[in-house]
């Protein structure tokens, strides 16, 4: 088939504008009448800071984002970054509480510190420092043990496990009221959009917002919805996600972070005195402020991934003159639309997550449509949809079922034909 013939509704990677690619096709060969590839391009050159730096503008126009947020462009994946926060908001705990110590010992901050200080330290760091998490679906259940593998699992809180409240599955989020938050965690982590569940946080929790100046650290995987919502971004540390959903291709990792976290008064680098205290040393390839510092240039980055993301932000800024605002009220008449369709026939279909929670960018189901069974009934499902250049459309192997990944590249004409698709399906024998 021709690349207009399908309409493909994957998880990630997704679908990438056709212009985009094009523009990136030709980038790829001759950048900008260089005679040389963007790929081929050295990354300390003029050109290639300023892609970067025009990326990093657009995105902070397109998303609001305030001018105490620093933007990096990192390696490694969202998994990379669930890593990479354990290690560096355990740094600044450790140097924050170490501070704090200081303070309530009257002594001065060195590179030596006397044994006192260090004693009061490690017992703050056995007995205090924890990590939250609320999970909510595979990717913070990863993220979670990934903590617990990194710094070991009793520094680890699962604050809130979506399981206990459905029946050993995810597709709800716990009340805030019974979240188990810790009195002064490193972070409280979570996972806006579970792209395997099809489970969406509806707004910004509550019991999470600032309060005064002062509020709890943040961090927030927004892989597979950033870019499609307008986000309080004021209420986040850090915002984590892999470009290749909504964003641009696979090899670039976005981190929006508050300055006042690599501020050298939150110096990271500090080596000697994580491993005194048996907290293990990330590489610094994950570090922040070494990133930040160097403009996203501390070792060889992808400045041909980071041209795509910033030629899909030209577009959606050209696009949607209320920038984020006009792509949310798209992206909300879109899963409409085919939620509509599905509820419609309950004999036929049944969502998996519970209505509060679903998402607006995975559309995970189930189709009970042919008396023989669901599995028959997902089969003809796949088969028929693949017939009309419908793609894509099978849902993770760990859940199975039907997901349809309705992110921002999915036009309202695409998902008015998987709709209609559902609709007829559902209208066909049942035998
Ligand atoms: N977080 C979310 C929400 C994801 O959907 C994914 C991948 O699909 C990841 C993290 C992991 O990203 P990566 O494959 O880039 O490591």
């Amino acid at each position: 088939p021709e690349r207009a013939d399908i309409t493909y509704f994957g998880a990630g990677p997704a679908l990438l504008p056709t212009d985009v690619l094009e523009t990136a096709a030709a980038a790829l060969v001759n950048y900008n009448g260089t005679g040389l590839g963007l790929a081929e391009h050295s990354h300390r050159s003029e050109l290639a800071t300023n892609i970067i730096n025009t990326t990093k503008k657009d995105l902070a126009a397109y998303l609001d984002i305030p001018d105490d947020y620093e933007t990096l462009f990192m390696q490694g994946g969202g998994s990379g970054e669930f890593s990479a926060t354990v290690y560096n908001m355990v740094a600044v705990w450790v140097e924050r509480r170490k501070q704090k110590i200081l303070k309530e010992l009257g002594v001065e901050d060195s590179k030596q510190l006397p044994e006192n200080v260090i004693n009061e330290l490690q017992k703050a760091v056995d007995e205090e420092l924890k990590i939250d998490y609320l999970v909510t679906g595979s990717w913070s259940l990863k993220a979670s043990q990934e903590a617990a593998r990194l710094i070991g699992p009793g520094h680890v809180n699962v604050a809130a496990d979506a399981r206990e409240i459905n029946g050993g599955k995810f597709g709800k989020i716990p009340e805030e009221s019974t979240w188990k938050l810790s009195k002064n965690p490193a972070m409280v982590y979570y996972c806006d959009n579970e792209t395997v569940d099809g489970v969406e946080f509806p707004g910004f929790p509550e019991v999470l917002a600032p309060k005064g100046d002062d509020g709890p650290i943040v961090v927030v995987d927004m892989s597979s919805n950033i870019l499609s919502r307008r986000i309080p971004v004021k209420n986040f540390s850090v915002i984590f996600f892999g470009a290749q959903k909504n964003l641009g291709s696979t090899g670039v990792t976005v981190v929006i972070i508050k300055k006042s976290l690599l501020a050298p008064a939150v110096a990271t680098t500090q080596p000697a005195l994580l491993r005194k205290l048996g907290i293990p040393n990330g590489p610094i390839v994950l570090e922040y402020s070494t990133i930040a510092k160097n403009n996203s240039l501390y070792n060889t980055l992808s400045i041909f991934d980071v041209f795509i993301a910033g030629q899909v932000l030209k577009k959606a800024l050209n696009t949607f003159p209320n920038k984020v605002d006009g792509q949310q009220a798209l992206s909300e008449k879109k899963a409409k639309l085919i939620y509509a369709a599905l509820d419609a026939h309950p004999e036929s279909y049944k969502v998996v997550p519970d209505k509060s929670v679903r998402s607006r960018m995975n559309i995970c189901f189930r189709v009970t449509h042919l008396e023989s069974g669901t599995d028959e009934s997902e089969k003809a499902f796949l088969k028929g949809s693949v017939e009309i250049g419908l793609t894509g459309l099978k849902g993770h192997r760990s859940v199975g079922g039907i997901r349809a990944s309705n992110y921002n590249s999915i036009s309202l004409e695409s998902a008015e034909k998987l709709s209609k698709y559902i609709e007829s399906f559902a209208a066909g024998p049942r035998k």
